[in-house]
């Protein structure tokens, strides 16, 4: 009450006229094209193929075990800051198991509010304002906005189609880095372009951090989605980076289990320790009797993590198909479950204005890639669907898009 009286201005909740409320380090980022289309699926009655997530839940057994943890009354009250130990135990029992990667569960691992917490606190922990981050364009939404609110700079190097995949320009990259570089964010298998960086890449990447001493950011929330003859590679595993990599993964995607927002981060201690100092001050913990869940979900034997990576083999050809025979030049995703695509062979350019009239046109949503880059331009002609939908949405997906624009 002193306070508002006090004041010789009238009460004005959202700020005066002359300073906007929002500040300049958000100020450029608006509301995601997520909700923009997500609200235009509704309206128009469209199959919604914008937005990367499942339609149907992960594995019953593991959505038992987080019943069984929140009857059992465990991780009901704030679960411990790096996670409980059995997640922790699981993370590190996974990566030695897939990659002969070894963390030490209790100062090499940090249980995190989903990859996305994991990518603000790794940004906020180790960037200090004015530190560039050379990161591939185009880039998830996130990481943008996490670098600006680090008070970091952004210096993106795009990747180019390039005989039918998103290729890294290795001069590029080595172009990009300046004495300010602080730090490489790398996504690998990549979204949105379905591209999983080869091992020719990554060694670049990696020799590259260690001649300019970078730390590496690596972001492999899709590492269990690759395709065919493609393998994902960690980062981590490379000569000299165990111990300047910071490598992010994630529940949600490999699991299907998006809502329940359990992430982690594995990294030598001092960078763990570094993430943690930003973690505990935004969510502090999160997902307690999930993570429990979670941590029997890492252990599922080989079968279950074939079978999901099969599953959604078909789901692509079957959606990329669809693409094919309406007339789009697709990407076909090495891995993820997204779908990039040119409309130029629509005889399109400005994949905005084609994502805001394809609910009119055809029923299907989707989202314009140029989002996803600082060069906008770059980005213009690249439109992406997500494939993770039941078969029969993808199905009546791809003859709506065939009725609209086959010929
Ligand atoms: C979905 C996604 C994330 C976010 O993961 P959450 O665990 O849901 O926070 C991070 N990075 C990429 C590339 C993603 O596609």
């Amino acid at each position: 009450m002193t306070a508002m009286t006090s004041s010789a201005r009238p009460a004005d909740p959202a700020g005066s006229a002359a300073r906007p409320p929002l500040n300049r380090r958000l100020a450029e980022f608006g509301t995601t094209i997520f909700a923009e289309m997500s609200a235009l699926a509704l309206r128009t009655g469209s199959i919604n193929l914008g937005q990367g997530f499942p339609d149907t839940d992960g594995p019953e057994e593991i959505r038992e075990a987080a019943v069984r943890a929140l009857r059992d009354g465990r991780g009901n009250q704030y679960p411990p800051g790096p996670g409980v130990p059995e997640l922790r135990a699981a993370v590190t029992a996974h990566q030695l198991r897939r990659y002969g990667l070894t963390f030490d569960p209790d100062t090499e691992v940090l249980v995190t509010a989903g990859a996305t917490e994991a990518i603000a606190a790794a940004l906020l922990g180790l960037l200090e304002p004015g530190d560039e981050v050379v990161a591939l364009e185009p880039y998830y939404d996130s990481y943008a906005a996490c670098i600006a609110m680090a008070g970091g700079r952004r210096v993106p190097v795009t990747l180019r189609p390039h005989e039918g995949r998103f290729r890294l320009d290795l001069d590029e990259l080595r172009a990009a880095v300046t004495d300010r570089t602080r730090l490489l964010l790398i996504n690998t298998p990549h979204n949105p372009t379905g591209t999983v960086l080869t091992r020719t890449e990554l060694t670049a990447i990696a020799e590259l951090a260690v001649e300019r001493d970078l730390l590496v950011v690596t972001d492999e929330v899709y590492e269990h989605l690759v395709f065919d003859d493609a393998e994902h590679l960690p980062l981590a595993t490379f000569p000299g980076m165990r111990d300047r990599t910071v490598t992010i993964g994630s529940a949600g995607k490999t699991f299907s289990f998006t809502g329940w927002k359990v992430g982690w981060v594995t990294a030598a201690p001092a960078l763990v320790s570094a993430v943690r100092s930003a973690k505990q001050y935004l969510t502090y913990v999160a997902s307690g009797p999930f993570q429990y869940a979670v941590a029997e979900a890492l252990a599922l034997p080989d079968d279950y993590f074939d079978a999901f990576r099969a599953d959604m083999r078909a789901k692509r050809e079957l959606l990329a198909g669809g693409l094919e025979q309406a007339g789009f030049t697709v990407f076909r995703p090495a891995g993820t479950y997204f779908i990039t695509t040119d409309i130029r062979s629509l005889g399109e350019s400005d994949g905005f204005a084609f994502c805001r009239s394809l609910p009119e046109r055809s029923g299907v949503v989707a989202i314009p890639n140029a989002v996803f880059y600082d060069h906008r331009e770059q980005g213009a002609p690249f439109v992406r669907f997500a494939f993770c939908k039941r078969q029969g949405v993808l199905e009546e997906a791809a003859k709506r898009l065939r009725k609209a624009f086959a010929h």
